[in-house]
Order: structure tokens, then sequence, then C-alpha cells
């Protein structure tokens, strides 16, 4: 990286870490030339794959509807915030991880299906009656019976 006090094409690299959250390296580089010190961040640059609805249509992968949906299924639940965040961290792996351009939403739900099982049963109980949207009893009645086999 060239140097942005005198332009010297080259710099040396003198502290190398790790941001806390691990998501972005920050590192303290000096010019060899005029000895002057500077910082640079790292991240790595993502494109969140589009999110491939029900009906076909496309849309883009938004974090924040994540979280909320999440929220919404463990609303007045005793479950703590860092556990959640812990939750959708992980979800946000399982996407980054995945390396496709697209995703469905099916399986976006599944993910969060899998962390609500961990985290909470009746928010999981939730969240499945709303996204597959029971219209028959049996269907909810094998994902209570599949949440009894795992507990
Ligand atoms: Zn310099």
């Amino acid at each position: 990286m060239h140097c942005p006090f005198c332009a010297h094409n080259d710099t040396r690299v003198i502290d190398s870490r790790l941001s806390h959250e691990g998501d972005q390296v920050r590192r303290r580089r000096e010019c060899p030339t005029c000895s002057e010190r500077f910082t640079t961040f790292e991240v790595a640059e993502l494109a969140w794959p589009r999110v491939v609805k029900r009906d076909g249509l496309r849309a883009t992968f938004e974090q924040e509807k994540l979280r909320d949906g999440v929220l919404k299924a463990l609303e007045k639940r005793p479950v703590p915030m860092e556990a959640v965040e812990l939750a959708v961290r992980s979800i946000l792996s399982k996407l980054r991880a995945l390396g496709e351009r697209e995703v469905s939403s099916r399986q976006l739900g599944e993910w969060v299906m899998e962390e609500l099982l961990d985290l909470d049963e009746v928010a999981y109980v939730r969240f499945a009656s709303v996204y597959h949207r029971f219209q028959d009893l049996d269907a909810f009645r094998a994902e209570i019976a599949k949440l009894r086999r795992s507990a």
C-alpha cells in the first residue's frame, strides 16, 4: 500500500489484529521512507445472496428483517438478547458459507427454526406455525411431534 504522506510505493505492516467481532482486521503500517505511521482496516466484501420467495420473486436479503423475524418469535420469552444475537450471527454465517447467489426463503426459514429450537420451544412453535401457515392440523401436529422427539 502506498504511503498517504509521501506516496512512497510500499509500506510495512508493524501490527495486525482482529477486531473483537472478528470481522475486521486492523493494521498499523509504517512508511520506510518518511517513517509516518497510519492505520488501515480490512473487511471482507460481502454480497449477500438474493432471496428467492415461494412465488419465485427475488428480493434483497436484509439482515434487519431476519433479526426482526427472530425477535418477533421470541416476544415476551425469557431469552437474553445476547443469545438472540448469537443465533442471528449463526444464520448469517450459514448464509455466507453457502456461497451461492441465491437462497430460498424456505432455507432461511429453516435456519431460523433450527436456532429457535435451541433457544426456546414456545418461540419455535410460534415461528413454525406462522412460517408454515398451517392450514391443516396434521402439519402442525407433525411439528409438535418433531419438537417432542428432539426435546
Ligand atoms: Zn511515507
